[in-house]
């Protein structure tokens, strides 16, 4: 048993990453889900979207075949909302609170119809906004992730000339490197930043990084205001014996290996172990399962009620083969001649419930011995300590601190999005990055006065 590429042919490879939600192949399959939707007074689609996108008013736009006016609805909510509807756990949102659920009958496909309406546009390049004429205000945002996308275009809209960040080579932070390929492909992200920046006042310098290329009190004095959107970095430490040995990967690593280096250059074991239960463990286990391992094993400290993915995405990873080993945490690793061979599990029970009322887990005397070869960790992402260590801002465990929502301690300085919040789903970044536009606006206002 050793980790392995190029396991599959070409051909292989493209059936086992294309696209897992097909977009409608006909405008009159749009049209049927579309003309189910009951148009609901006070809609819960709409209220429980973080960014508040008037769900039922674009779905009537696209009854009356009004593709620009429902893109536009969308997209003025959630500059990222092609991208959000192939990421978004919908279930657990907008799809999960449809009326049609208390019906006991399928829920209209929301993302999908979202899908429908921003894909056009983005393909046909429409021009949907205009920048107010420019008002002589430089801002400077770390990140082209969805919280840094969305504050710079929010504030290049109203007139303000941005520049980006960014410490990678493409723009789209989190969903350009850090999401199964099979759910959104690099191609579609690119067109989606290229789509953003297109509405002009707009630079992204790539490859700049925060603390070696740049630094914030440069920034502090070049430009009126600065916002902050660096995300999260690598996986948390398990903290075990056997972490160092080859086989033991990062998840994160992991997948962006697979998205930027290509399918065949990534190797993968033939037993592969992913430690944890959220959107990126089950990533990591269907695309290790993708690119040809045997078999893939998740283990979660808790039970199936507490996992942080939502079901979709668990039904997902049993599609794919992986099964799941539910009330077990990593307690050592062993290996031979420097090389995973085995994971050594402690079995754990629920225990008593804390302050939320979530039980917690308790290890007991048991033990489970897994042959692996490969051991991904998915336990969390840890944020980038070393960006705030040593600066004056306020921060809490290497998240940056903020008053109200994302203002920080050091004047002109703001922060939104996992930099901040540890580490939530694209669309609340997209929500943060529209709260931290509108509150650097205010600043610049009352400079100015
Ligand atoms: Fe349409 Fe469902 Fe939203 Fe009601 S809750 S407006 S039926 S999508």
């Amino acid at each position: 048993m050793s980790l392995r590429n190029n396991r599959l042919t070409d051909q292989e490879y493209g059936q086992q990453f294309s696209d897992i939600h097909p977009p409608f192949e006909t405008r009159d399959a749009a049209l049927v889900e579309a003309n189910r939707c009951l148009f609901c007074y006070d809609a819960p689609c709409t209220k429980s979207c973080p960014t508040s996108i008037d769900v039922p008013k674009f779905i009537k736009q696209i009854t009356t075949d009004n593709i620009k006016g429902s893109a536009y609805t969308i997209l003025s909510s959630n500059i990222m909302g092609g991208g959000c509807s192939r990421v978004c756990p919908v279930e657990k949102l907008c799809e999960g609170a449809c009326v049609y659920n208390l019906m006991e009958e399928e829920a209209i496909p929301i993302a999908r119809l979202q899908r429908y309406a921003t894909e056009k546009a983005i393909q046909e390049k429409w021009t949907l906004f205009k920048r107010m004429p420019d008002n002589g205000k430089r801002v400077a945002v770390i990140g082209a992730g969805p919280a840094g996308l969305s504050c710079a275009h929010a504030l290049s809209r109203a007139g303000v000339a941005v520049t980006i960040y960014e410490k990678e080579s493409k723009g789209g932070g989190l969903m350009t490197y850090g999401i199964a390929a099979y759910k959104v492909t690099p191609a579609f992200c690119e067109d989606e930043v290229n789509y953003i920046t297109s509405l002009g006042g707009i630079e992204v310098k790539y490859n700049q990084e925060l603390g070696k290329d740049i630094s914030l009190d440069t920034l502090q004095r070049n430009y009126d205001a600065v916002y902050l959107a660096f995300g999260v970095g690598l996986t948390r430490q398990l903290e075990i014996p056997g972490e160092h040995l080859e086989g033991v990967a990062d998840a994160i690593r992991f997948i962006y290996a697979i998205r930027t280096a290509g399918y065949p250059t990534v190797s993968v074991g033939d037993k592969v172990a992913v430690i944890g239960m959220g959107m990126t463990a089950i990533d990591a286990a269907t695309q290790a399962k993708r690119l040809g391992a045997e078999e893939v094993t998740l283990i979660y400290r808790r039970t199936q009620q507490e996992m942080p993915c939502t079901t979709a995405e668990l039904e997902i990873a049993r599609l794919d083969g992986c099964r799941v080993i539910w009330l077990a945490t990593p307690a050592e690793i062993r290996g031979e001649n420097g090389k995973v061979t085995t994971l050594i599990c402690q079995v754990m029970k629920l225990g008593e419930a804390d302050e939320s009322g979530r039980r917690q887990p308790v290890p007991t005397d048991e033990t489970i011995t897994l042959q692996v070869d490969m051991v991904i960790k998915a336990t969390g992402q840890t944020p980038f300590e070393q960006l705030v260590n040593g600066h004056a801002i306020e921060h809490h465990k290497g998240k940056i601190s903020v008053i109200d929502k994302s203002v920080t301690n050091l004047t002109g300085v703001f922060a939104g999005g996992d930099c901040v919040n540890g580490g939530k789903e694209v669309v609340d970044a997209i929500q943060a990055g529209k709260d931290g536009a509108k509150e650097i606006l205010q600043f610049l206002l009352e400079k100015q006065a």
